[in-house]
């Protein structure tokens, strides 16, 4: 191996665009405007933009090339084939159902297998992926192990499936109420932390005891099998693309953000073994998004996608990947910031209910801490906390089991000094964080109120 310790960009710039600086006067006058919610904000607006890594990172020279490649024929184009034989190559599942992202394939699975009285298990739901099983009035739980709901705590995989309590939920609620057992890789909602094939392996068991499928949410399996890799004993020799199938040959099919490890700017797949599922999906799918050979996507999409497949299983890209996460979690815990630990494949996670322990959940900490570092610095982070999760399909408020900010880093998009620029933002807010205020909701509409709610401080 390597002698040095500086792990280098894996990359050299080769296209740029300008950031936007702005005062703190300005960004005042901006967040007022934007009824202090983030996603309201225009981008141009924002210096170091971490709300997610969701399609926002940056493409390669021969991704820019496949695009094109891409042949807009309505019906069995060849960027399809590519596409398929892309997907194939590290899911080999029988049937792939391309989409426009990832929330497209979960709205065409759960309106297919959802429905009152059915029961969706997950480690952590997604957002999209939780308000789309509620929406067919399933009811979606969270089975993370207990190490998962503890920020502090450190732990290898503290994505994994608590299949204790699988089991329970399934002889508490019955089997054939269970249409699929889903795990999330990396467990996005739970600090972006991977689980590992082992108990991939012991969910599968589960799953075959009850004659239960097994989905995967694999938007983000390669940075999932880099931690394999990394931690899980026996696999430090694997390639990833190795590792990368031992995932999907545990599942019976997948679905999938190709503006995550895609590293693509839009797309997505359902994917899946069982042949008569897939005839409703795709009927679905014709009927929402497209012919089932384009999916919601222009063909020069599917090829950007086919080449990203190939470049983010490039254990340089991974390890680049990783440790520029992990760079700005360590610098935050040893500034005193808390955080999620260990730090997450694609974002650093603040405890904004642990820095900000005089704000009460419901007056929602992750949104006064998010809308601060964004005044103080033109940092734009996410809320994921209260706000995200605290409205109940029922109508009552709860807090949610953490109120985090999530700073997503977009793929090979910022430097190291960009990342440095952001240490030294949010350590100068957490210093004064007992002068934070808790915030009100002025407005919210009736699902996934982040988006678009307003708000007011307290
Ligand atoms: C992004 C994401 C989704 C939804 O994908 P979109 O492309 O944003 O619709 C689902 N699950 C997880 C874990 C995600 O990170």
């Amino acid at each position: 191996m390597n002698r040095w310790k500086t792990i280098v960009e894996p990359f050299r710039i080769h296209s740029v665009e300008p950031a936007h600086f702005s005062t703190v006067e300005e960004r005042t006058a901006w967040l007022e405007e934007a009824g202090h919610n983030l996603f309201n904000l225009r981008a141009d607006r924002v210096l170091i933009d971490l709300l997610t890594d969701s399609g926002t990172g940056a493409m390669s020279r021969d991704q820019w090339a496949a695009i094109q490649q891409g042949d807009e024929s309505y019906a069995g184009s060849p960027s399809w084939y590519r596409f398929l034989a892309a997907v194939q190559n590290l899911f080999p599942f029988e049937h792939v159902i391309p989409t426009h992202q990832g929330r497209a394939a979960e709205k065409i699975l759960f309106s297919v297998i959802g429905g009152p009285g059915k029961v969706i298990p997950n480690n952590t739901h997604f957002d999209t992926t939780r308000a789309n099983v509620e929406f067919t009035g399933a009811e979606a739980v969270d089975l993370v192990i207990a190490e998962g709901k503890r920020p502090e705590l450190e732990h290898p995989f503290k994505g994994n499936m608590d299949v204790v309590a699988l089991e329970e939920l399934i002889l508490a609620r019955g089997a054939q109420n269970i249409p699929v057992v889903f795990v999330t890789i990396t467990n996005n909602s739970g600090g972006g932390q991977p689980v590992s094939l082992a108990n991939l392996r012991a969910v599968r068991a589960v799953c075959d005891k009850y004659d239960l499928p097994l989905f995967l949410d694999g938007c983000r399996f390669a940075e999932n099998a880099w931690f394999i890799h990394e931690r899980e004993e026996g696999q430090q020799d694997r390639s990833i693309v190795d590792i990368v199938r031992d995932i999907g040959a545990l599942a019976d099919g997948m679905t999938m953000s190709a503006k995550k490890d895609g590293m693509a700017n839009i797309g997505g797949w359902l994917a899946m073994n069982d042949d008569a599922l897939a005839v409703q999906c795709r009927n679905m799918l014709i009927l929402t998004e497209g012919f089932p050979t384009y999916g919601g996507l222009a063909g020069r999409d599917l090829e950007a996608i086919a080449q990203g497949l190939a470049e983010v299983v490039d254990p340089n890209y991974l390890r680049y990947r990783i440790r520029s996460t992990a760079y700005l979690a360590d610098a935050l815990s040893a500034a005193g910031v808390p955080v999620v630990r260990p730090a997450g494949g694609h974002a650093v996670y603040l405890d904004a209910r642990s820095l900000l322990s005089h704000i009460p959940p419901l007056q929602y900490p992750g949104q006064a801490l998010a809308t601060a570092l964004y005044l103080q610095g033109g940092i734009r982070g996410c809320e994921i906390g209260t706000v995200m999760f605290g409205r109940q399909p029922d109508g009552s408020e709860i807090p949610a089991a953490m109120d985090l900010v999530r700073l997503a880093i977009p793929r090979r998009t910022y430097t190291q000094s960009h990342i440095d620029y952001v240490i030294e933002v949010v350590t100068w807010v957490a210093e004064r964080a007992s002068e934070l205020k808790g915030m009100r909701i002025v407005d919210e509409p009736p699902a996934l109120r982040h988006f678009t709610a307003r708000f007011g401080p307290l």
